[in-house]
């Protein structure tokens, strides 16, 4: 008898949709790309990135304003790609799908208005503890103008929504309540239809944040019932730039204009304008024309494959995932809801790694996935972890893509594992090591900052690509004392960095118009920058640090990315903190 899994097979050729998305067949590191951050964005199939070509070479012309063929051409393949959506999310009507950038903006073009001419004193807005920030902020830019307040339904442990908890929530102040479908960082699949129930019971809206679901389960706004749904195109096989808002027509014809300008105007005299009828009262100026054809190549794409299909398919992945990951000693998976999309966040604690320093490590393996907080810092306060590393999964992901992730994981939890066993104090987690009893402020060894960078500029020089300096930086940081469990009692955060970094400075006890410093961070190549910013910077004078071009330097030696990543490492927030310390001297 066949299993499951082979009956699905026959129904989905996984090897056929890879063929169909080019940059599949790409090498990362030398080692075919395991691409496993579908989260962030997806990667194009060839019909989307065709599509927009097309539009380029035979349709470009600017919409809803020329008389002559090419411009109603391209009218009416825009026109056509709003068609596209409202079918492919069951909207009553094309007006009810306003074209956006993206989720983020969708959301903030519905807050924007909820806090202009909604929202008054005292009325309240719920979010869940699982929100992306784009789903947080732009609510409290509304409570800000208008006075209104924001609650938060908490979760559980395995992150799931505490529904007892939300309905206590809800009364009559409650005017909006916003909730992702599917947990970008958990992976929590939530039940709009039942939250969009209750809230409706006590007069409230509710919008829903689709960016992780619609890739991958059929999306009905009409039996979820909800008033809005938000969703980026980028995240859904299309192009970047293109984002979509469904909203009720009741709603929308409510809700004041977003932005003004050309296209969303009837009439406009200085005294008075009317605006245009839905979507056009939404959509100011010229719009992302070609992402609109691509996106509705994107959703022709995903019908043709069927995404019932998909979504089993990827159920069962998903579900394989847990499985293998889970399986893995030292690892732990962070979410556990009982409903899970195609997202998997894990930490690794034993020995602990910091998840920049595994997704630094799994790239060099060909392993692309995101380490971080996912842009909810809230949740990992909640789950008390300052970040994961997240495999999102796609329609072209495979069990043996699983099996690799899984493998190149052992691995380096094993190396490391060893590394610790041989050498504690050059454990790569500084919970391990012991801190030193006092502090120890590095001088600066009477040499300029100038001086030392010529120093390590040498020892870069020699070094080929970007990996073996990246093995440097890893060198670097084995001769970095470990500060960090004592740094973190006494001083806060760094903000602005992926990893957990805190710094202490002083003036120079003996010369005051010097800055000293001490710094440490949970990942180690964080450490290995800081080591370098230390050589560079400690025990020098203010004028000296300010004079030196910090950015010129990551250039000469080969690291400009690591400034440029900046969200990634936040080697520019560290640069800036010394910079304005020693601007204070
Ligand atoms: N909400 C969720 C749940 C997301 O995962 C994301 C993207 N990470 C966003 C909102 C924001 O989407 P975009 O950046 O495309 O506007």
């Amino acid at each position: 008898m066949a299993t499951p899994t082979a009956i699905l097979a026959k129904s989905f050729d996984v090897e056929k949709v890879r063929a169909d998305f080019p940059i599949l067949a790409t090498k990362s590191h030398g080692h075919p790309l395991v691409y496993l951050d579908n989260g962030a964005t997806t990667q194009k199939p060839q019909a989307v990135i065709d599509a927009e070509v097309r539009y380029y070479e035979t349709q470009n012309a600017n919409i809803h304003r020329g008389v002559y063929e090419l411009s109603q051409a391209a009218t009416m393949a825009y026109e056509a790609a709003r068609h596209a959506v409202a079918q492919f999310i069951n909207a009553r009507e094309d007006a009810e799908v306003i074209f956006t950038r993206g989720t983020t903006e969708g959301i903030n073009l519905v807050a924007a208005g909820f806090g202009r001419s909604v929202l008054k004193q005292g009325d309240e807005i719920i979010v869940t503890a699982m929100e992306h920030h784009s789903n947080i902020v732009p609510w409290q830019l509304a409570c800000e103008v208008s006075g209104a307040v924001l609650k938060v339904i908490p979760i559980t442990d395995a992150g799931e929504l505490r529904m007892d908890e939300y309905a206590k929530l809800l009364s009559t102040r409650t005017k909006m309540v916003a909730v992702t479908h599917l947990s970008n960082a958990l992976g929590t699949i939530n039940d709009v239809e039942k939250i969009t129930a209750m809230a409706h019971q006590h007069g409230a809206a509710v919008l829903i944040d689709g960016a992780q679901w619609v890739a991958h389960h059929e999306t009905d706004v009409q039996a979820i019932g909800c008033d809005f749904y938000v969703f980026s195109s980028h995240k859904l096989y299309g192009p970047t730039g293109q984002g979509v808002l469904y909203g009720k027509r009741q709603w929308l014809e409510k809700l004041p204009p977003y932005q003004g300008g050309g296209d969303m105007i009837e009439t406009v005299t200085f005294l008075k304008t009317t605006y245009a009828p839905l979507p056009n009262k939404f959509e100011a100026g010229t719009p992302n024309i070609a992402g609109a054809i691509g996106l509705a190549a994107a959703i022709d794409y995903v019908q043709s494959l069927g995404l019932a299909d998909v979504a089993k398919y990827e159920k069962d992945l998903v579900d394989y995932a847990v499985q293998k990951l889970a399986a893995i000693d030292g690892l732990r998976i962070i979410g556990m809801a009982r409903n899970r999309g195609s997202v998997v966040s894990f930490v690794v604690e034993n020995p602990p790694i910091a998840s920049l320093d595994l997704g630094m490590a799994l790239d060099r393996q060909g392993v692309a996935l995101r380490t971080g907080h996912h842009c909810c810092m809230p949740l990992m306060n909640r789950m008390n972890i300052p970040s994961t590393t997240r495999a999102s999964f796609a329609v072209y992901n495979t069990r043996a893509e699983v099996d690799e992730l899984a493998e190149v994981l052992r691995k380096i939890i094993s190396d490391h594992r060893r590394s610790v066993s041989i050498s504690p104090a050059q454990a790569m987690s500084p919970a391990l090591a012991k801190p030193q009893a006092a502090i120890q402020f590095p001088t600066a060894a009477g040499m300029s900052p100038d001086i030392v960078a010529d120093e390590l500029a040498e020892v870069f020089e020699f070094l080929g690509d970007k990996d073996a300096k990246g093995e440097q930086m890893l060198d670097f940081a084995k001769q970095l004392p470990h500060n960090f469990d004592l740094l973190k009692k006494l001083t806060e955060r760094v903000p602005g960095c992926q990893a957990q970094v805190y710094m202490i400075t002083r003036p120079s006890p003996n010369a005051p118009d010097r800055l000293e410093f001490v710094a440490d961070a949970d990942a180690e190549i964080v450490r290995g920058e800081i080591y370098m910013l230390q050589q560079l910077f400690s025990g020098q004078t203010a004028k000296d640090i300010l004079a030196f071009d910090t950015n010129a330097f990551f250039h000469r030696i080969g690291l400009e990315h690591f400034l440029t990543a900046q969200r990634r490492n936040g080697l520019g927030s560290m640069i800036e903190r010394i910079r304005t310390h020693a601007k204070k001297l």
